[in-house]
């Protein structure tokens, strides 16, 4: 290794005292460096490999540029190799000379444990120091490592004194020729230091910084990276980035880390600390991609994409980095998906072919005839159910395109076959709205609403009851609604995913339909049939049977692009009603100035006089509900006192009490509120056919899917709806947005440009819901990088079913600790 080393700083050391003429060595230095690398592969420290690297195109840099690269190869070959005991475990070390030609060393599968140790134990990072790094979330060095970077400030461009720009963000290199030292008032200075190159002088001002002056040495040689600004018309640089020449560039010269920060964690010291840690613990952590994928997909191993990730040679480095990083990520959750799927393909559900005939009388018995696309769903909805096999589908459909009446016909089918079957709803709201409506359809065909009052009383609790069961019914109610369900004495609950959840044990559940309009969350809603396996388990369940489990179908309002949902979750089947029923009229939508305000209200006003309704969707976005709140009381006072006087305005938001939110909506719905102002509770599911208007205040602050959602609440009638947004000062996203909301009403297109826009981490919701730390590079990637890491999963399956092949056991145990991190949060 000694040798390897000595070669290189002998031909640097011959090219500095020529002056950098490329005259070291015949061929040039770049033609050097790669037999150099070559040789030294798996025997030097990362960071000298990488930094020969940038020697590569010797030949095309400034001599400024050659001074810098080449002090800074030397500096790292004079450092002694990293602590020998940690080498020793890191497969670099092991790496032979027989299989050197290979284009990777073999790396460790599993990380290091000591990885996982506090960072403390890190030289220059003390008790303090950690304690402040935990603001950041930063506890074990391995949390360090993997802490990515908000961005790169390009410093790799280095010119000479005399060419620089005013305005440039550039880096020079520059001999300290003076320190001026200015007290400007109490605990205020100036340093003024000024640099010189051989085209050349220049200022660099530090303001309050006086202990610098001690490293600002006359004759000694920094780098300075930053803007260049003016002062008297000639450049200057303020408050720059600097660090010696003699130093492995961290601050300057190259594509220069920024990190979010907290108090007391300097971006300059984190910069450092992460550099040290990645030359000693890179190596250490686990890839557990086998080799040759990572060599088919073009993946950079583990290590190298770490590095890169904090200090890239180049923007597509790092784009390389972080396609790697955001593979593994897809990967695992992909892995697991399809496991899931397996499983549950092996899995026993009831058999409701018992009930097929009672759906078919439903469907002839509703007032209107099914669209195509909803006799389509109910045909593959019902071959699920007589299949023994559970069921787990996912029915989408823009709203008002009629899923209710699919899963209502669904839940007919379970009842017949002398099952019961359960509504959930992310909300009361739509809970009580379910409620109404499965009566309605239902109620023709005999079933009647279930009385928890009349059964106390010693009334008949009735043959195919539909309960209710939320969180605002009275504790006496609940009890005995509950008693009901458990006994088998009501057939259809409808409720809130948390009521139902956590309070109900039924005595015989054939298929729970899970209403998700907002916020997906594909792999919460997954693993809740799980759950209902459980508490059966619990009871009585004979050992020798394949697990039972009942039939589960999703219903969203919020579309899937069809291959996102098979990459991210194979366990979900589909069917979509891409067909609105006959006669109803697209929302017309218009993007309005927010100079038109006046009009807007105008145009309300107009519509309320003939006979209409009107919403008026308000929000702050993403403070806090408090804030929301607060902020909705305020704007209603303002439209209900001085722009509608004469019109009747009620409110309606979150932090109102469930009753008070069913009063407002009741009065709304039966026509005693003309205009309802609304924050972002209003997007689910709610249902007033005279509600024709809908203005959105602030439309840019909301996301596409959102929108899309607040716009399906008007039009459901005869009159054609018109939606109207404001939007103040949008962003260039949000314009896109907002043009794509005027331009189309398919939920599907607008699904797809939310995906694109937004990456699939933020689309799923993952990110909300506990398991950021599983998505976080994901979130960056592309759709390709789905579809490239869905492709490698099926080959892995296929190939090793269980994941036990020694090659895979990495990924497997994180397939598995994905897995129990799922249920653990949902
Ligand atoms: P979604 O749940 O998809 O938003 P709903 O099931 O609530 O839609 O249906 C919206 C309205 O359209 C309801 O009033 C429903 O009765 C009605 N509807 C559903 N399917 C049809 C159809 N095929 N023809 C006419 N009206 C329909
Ligand atoms: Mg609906």
């Amino acid at each position: 290794m000694q040798a390897v080393i000595g070669k290189l700083t002998k031909v640097l050391d011959l090219e500095r005292r020529q002056g950098y003429e490329n005259r070291a060595v015949i061929g040039g230095i770049e033609a050097f460096v790669p037999r150099w690398l070559e040789e030294a592969e798996g025997s030097v420290s990362p960071s000298l490999l990488e930094a020969v690297k940038r020697l590569s195109s010797y030949d095309e840099l400034s001599v400024a540029e050659r001074r810098l690269r080449v002090a800074e190869v030397t500096a790292l070959a004079a450092e002694p190799s990293p602590a020998p005991i940690e080498r020793q475990k890191t497969s670099h070390a092991r790496h032979s000379e027989s299989d050197r030609s290979e284009t990777s060393p073999p790396l460790r599968m599993v990380d290091d444990p000591d990885l996982e140790r506090p960072v403390v134990h890190l030289r220059g990072v003390g008790q303090k120091s950690a304690k402040n790094l935990e603001r950041l979330g930063i506890v074990t060095i391995r949390d360090l490592l993997f802490y990515a970077p908000v961005r790169h400030n390009d410093y790799s461009k280095l010119k000479p004194m005399e060419s620089l720009r005013i305005g440039d963000v550039t880096t020079i290199v520059g001999t300290v020729v003076a320190v001026h030292k200015q007290d400007l008032g109490p605990r205020r200075t100036l340093l003024s230091v000024i640099l010189s190159d051989t085209t050349g002088r220049v200022a660099c001002s530090f303001f309050n910084q006086p202990y610098l002056e001690r490293d600002f040495r006359p004759g000694r040689r920094i780098v300075v990276s930053g803007k260049v600004e003016s002062w008297a018309g000639r450049p200057v640089f303020r408050s720059p980035e600097w660090e010696p020449v003699e130093s492995d560039l961290v601050h300057t010269g190259r594509l220069v880390p920024v990190y979010r920060l907290a108090r007391g964690v300097k971006q300059r010291w984190l910069r450092r600390q992460i550099k040290h840690a990645l030359e000693q613990w890179a190596d250490r952590v686990g890839d557990p991609l086998p080799q040759e994928v990572r060599e088919r997909e073009g993946l950079l191993p583990m290590p190298e994409a770490l590095r890169k990730l904090h200090f890239p040679e180049s923007e597509d480095a790092h784009a390389q980095a972080e396609r790697r990083l955001a593979f593994d990520e897809l990967l695992t959750i992909q892995l697991w998906s399809r496991t899931r799927a397996l499983a549950r393909k092996k899995m026993r559900g009831p058999d409701l072919s018992a009930g097929l005939d009672s759906m078919a009388s439903f469907v002839a018995s509703l007032p209107f005839e099914l669209t195509s696309a909803q006799r389509r769903a109910i045909d593959e909805i019902a071959t699920d159910l007589a299949s023994g096999v559970p069921m787990s589908r996912l029915l989408q459909g823009d709203v008002g395109s009629g899923k209710t009446v699919v899963a209502a016909a669904a839940i007919v089918c379970a009842v017949g076959a002398g099952t019961q079957a359960a509504l959930m709803a992310p909300t009361e709201i739509l809970a009580e709205q379910h409620a109404r409506s499965l009566s309605s359809l239902l109620g023709a065909i005999g079933y009647e609403a279930f009385d928890p009052a009349a059964v106390e009383g010693g009334g008949r609790s009735a043959d195919n009851g539909i309960a209710r069961l939320v969180g605002s019914m009275t504790a006496r109610e609940k009890a005995v609604t509950i008693e009901a369900i458990a006994s088998g004495a009501v057939s259809v609950v409808v409720g809130t995913h948390a009521v139902i959840q956590d309070a109900v044990r039924f005595a015989n559940l054939g298929l729970a339909v899970v209403d998700e309009q907002h916020r997906f969350g594909v792999l919460q809603r997954a693993a809740l049939p799980q759950r209902a396996v459980r508490d059966e388990a619990a009871s009585d369940v004979v050992e020798a049977q394949p697990a039972q489990r009942p039939h589960v179908l999703i219903m969203t309002a919020t579309p899937i692009p069809r291959t996102l949902l098979q990459v991210l979750n194979a366990d979900l089947e589909q069917s979509v009603i891409d067909e609105l029923p006959p006669g109803r009229k697209p929302v017309e939508t218009r993007w309005l100035d927010a100079r038109d305000r006046e009009r807007a209200y105008q145009f309300i006003r107009s519509r309320v006089q003939a006979g209409e309704q009107a919403y008026i969707v308000f929000s702050l976005v993403e403070e806090s509900d408090t804030v929301d709140a607060r902020a909705a009381v305020a704007e209603h006072q303002r439209l209900a006192g001085e722009v509608f006087p004469d019109l009747r305005v009620a409110l309606i938001h979150g932090r109102m009490s469930a009753e008070d939110k069913d009063e407002v909506m009741r009065a709304f719905r039966e026509g005693e509120v003309d205009v309802l102002v609304a924050t972002s509770v209003i997007e689910v599911g709610v249902d007033v056919p005279n509600a024709t208007v809908m203005m959105i205040d602030g439309a840019d602050r909301f996301g596409l899917a959102q929108l899309h959602q607040f716009r399906g609440r008007i039009g459901r009638g005869e009159a054609g709806g018109v939606c109207l947004l404001l939007a103040e000062r949008p962003s260039e996203a949000a314009r896109k947005r907002l043009e794509a909301m005027t331009r189309t009403s398919d939920g599907m297109e607008l699904a797809q440009l939310d995906l694109e826009m937004r990456g699939p981490g933020d689309y799923f919701g993952l990110r909300q819901s506990g398991l950021d730390e599983w998505v976080h590079f994901a979130r960056l990637s592309s759709a390709a990088s789905l579809a490239d890491a869905h492709r490698v999963a099926i080959g892995m399956l296929e190939e090793d079913p269980d994941l036990t092949a020694e090659e895979h056991r990495a990924i497997g145990e994180r397939v598995a600790a994905f897995g129990s991190a799922v249920e653990l949060f949902t």
